[in-house]
């Protein structure tokens, strides 16, 4: 085949899991031409998998005008759960003060029907088998052997990620101590409600809404091999907890799961970079791993398109390490803390009490809380007024179109500078391709979670993620350099 039939895009996906999907979606809303390649035949995921969201990723969705999707669907819960510690997180300044209990594959379906509204391109049922990026861009290797070019190439292909691989990037970590099994059967017998934690670990079956398969989640005696996991081996789980296996038959899906806990050492290679599991694997203790890597997406998905489009420089990219990684190392290190709170001997419990006792205490349970939602993240942008770096409050503004709110006007994917002072304070003209002007009033308190009520800022400077660039006390000091920092250089008038 001659070059000029090679497949073009300006960024190809690999994997079309949440972050695949999310980052595609952020990609298209800012108008770069984006292709997803998926090795399953379509959009539908065998078993529930993940079972909900976090508030921070509810309030990303927001962003983007889609959480109502997602919420129609779900349950929402009041509470962080931090190991065995159920907190309540109803007085976080949040409209989603909650988690949604949602499973995986709805998520999967919903979001699959939200980027179908968009200009993405996505290839199923075809795998990347490898690449070879040069100066230009990334050639990348699919299974059918059909050519496929790219300016850059996101591994969003999950923990086993081929893309982290083929870079040599390592995935430095702890290797598992726990093993798993989860899955989706039909049973004779009715299992005990409710959950089971023995020395093994944590163990339940519960009723799906279908009335007739049951969810199931075990944890082996020991480590399991690493092949995959068939019916032989749930059933011998079961019966060394329930001394049965309560007839377990038709399984839909069978998976294992480990507390392996790595993080790729780099995000990025050159014209490659990687997002969600396949930068970061752990534990599911405290549901973090599919919000993780959605907030990749969202962190990644406008600096990629101002790269793409010429507005910035490569340079860029880089501060998508440098703020994602340390998220996700922290979040590692909670979920092993978690993890080890699952476990069962006197000395475990003594330690679980201490931590339930320091919980029902108001600022130790908004740090956990904070932590869990996600609500607490504070990109290391430097010194200043306390929202610098965290994520913008979604404020009941008045505008001269009348209500709105913050994040209504995130719904694009583009920057924004929100005057709340005087009309005409700023003169943003240099950068007014890029960043858009609003003013507004707010009256209310300015309260941040887990921090509390801060200054009223006159001006802030929001990305298209959502989190403050530039926090303005009235005039224009610094915010030309923010401009210049996150949305280019100025153009002359
Ligand atoms: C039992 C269990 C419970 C969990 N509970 C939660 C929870 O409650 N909350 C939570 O936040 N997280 C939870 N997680 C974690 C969550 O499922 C993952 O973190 C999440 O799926 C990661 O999304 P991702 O898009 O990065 O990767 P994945 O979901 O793994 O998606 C990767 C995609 O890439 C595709 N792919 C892989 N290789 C290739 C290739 N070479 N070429 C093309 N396509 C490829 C795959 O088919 C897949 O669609 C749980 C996980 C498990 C196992």
């Amino acid at each position: 085949m001659s070059q000029t039939d090679t497949a073009e895009h300006a960024v190809v996906i690999a994997g079309g899991g949440p972050a695949g999907m999310m980052l595609a979606a952020e990609l298209a809303l800012a108008k770069v031409d984006v292709a997803v390649v998926e090795r399953r035949p379509d959009h539908v995921l065998a078993g529930s998998r993940a079972g909900g969201i976090h508030s921070r990723t509810i309030e990303v969705l927001d962003q983007r005008g889609v959480a109502d999707r997602f919420l129609a669907e779900g349950q929402v819960t009041q509470a962080a759960t931090f190991g065995t510690t159920v907190m309540d997180m109803s007085d976080f300044p949040t409209r989603h003060p909650y988690s949604l209990g949602i499973f995986q594959n709805q998520i999967e379906r919903i979001m699959a029907a939200w980027i179908a509204e968009l200009p993405v391109r996505i290839y199923y049922g075809r795998e990347v088998t490898g690449f070879a990026q040069d100066d230009t861009g990334v050639d990348v290797r699919l299974s059918d052997g059909e050519p496929l070019r790219a300016r850059y190439l996101v591994g969003c292909d999950g923990g086993r990620s081929v893309i982290r691989k083929a870079a040599g990037i390592e995935f430095p970590g702890w290797d598992p101590t726990r093993s798993n099994l989860i899955a989706e059967v039909e049973l004779t017998d009715e299992p005990p409600a409710g959950v089971r934690h023995d020395a093994a670990g944590v163990h339940g079956l519960h009723r799906l809404q279908n009335g007739k398969t049951f969810r199931v989640v075990t944890t082996e005696q020991q480590l399991g091999p690493g092949g995959e996991p068939t019916l032989h081996d749930l059933s011998e789980a079961l019966i060394a907890v329930y001394g049965t296996d309560f007839g377990i038959h038709n399984p839909t899906w069978i998976s294992r799961f480990t507390d392996m806990t790595r993080q790729a050492a780099a995000y990025r290679v050159g014209r490659v970079l990687l997002a969600g599991d396949a930068a970061h694997v752990h534990y599911p203790a405290g549901g973090q791993g599919l919000s993780l890597g959605v907030q990749d997406a969202v962190n990644l998905g406008w600096k990629l398109a101002q790269v793409v489009d010429g507005t910035t420089t490569e340079s860029l990219l880089d501060t998508y390490h440098a703020e994602r990684h340390p998220v996700a190392a922290r979040a590692l290190r909670y979920t092993m803390a978690q993890t080890a709170l699952q476990g069962h001997d006197e000395r475990i419990k003594a330690v679980v009490d201490v931590v339930s006792e320091l919980a029902s205490m108001d600022e130790p349970r908004k740090r956990l809380a904070g932590l869990i939602s996600g609500l607490d993240i504070q990109y290391d942008l430097g010194e200043g007024h306390p929202l610098l770096g965290r994520r913008m409050p979604d404020l009941d503004l008045n505008t001269a179109d009348g209500p709105l709110r913050v994040f209504d006007l995130l719904h694009d994917a583009r920057p924004l500078l929100l005057d709340l002072g005087q009309p005409g304070d700023f003169d943003i003209a240099p950068w007014a391709d890029r960043v858009r002007m609003v003013d507004a009033t707010y009256q209310g308190e300015w309260e941040l979670p887990v921090l509390g009520v801060v200054s009223a800022p006159a001006a802030v400077l929001i990305r298209p993620d959502g989190y403050v660039a530039w926090v303005g006390g009235g005039t224009h000091h610094g915010l030309p350099d923010a401009l210049a920092t996150w949305f280019g250089p100025p153009v002359a008038a």
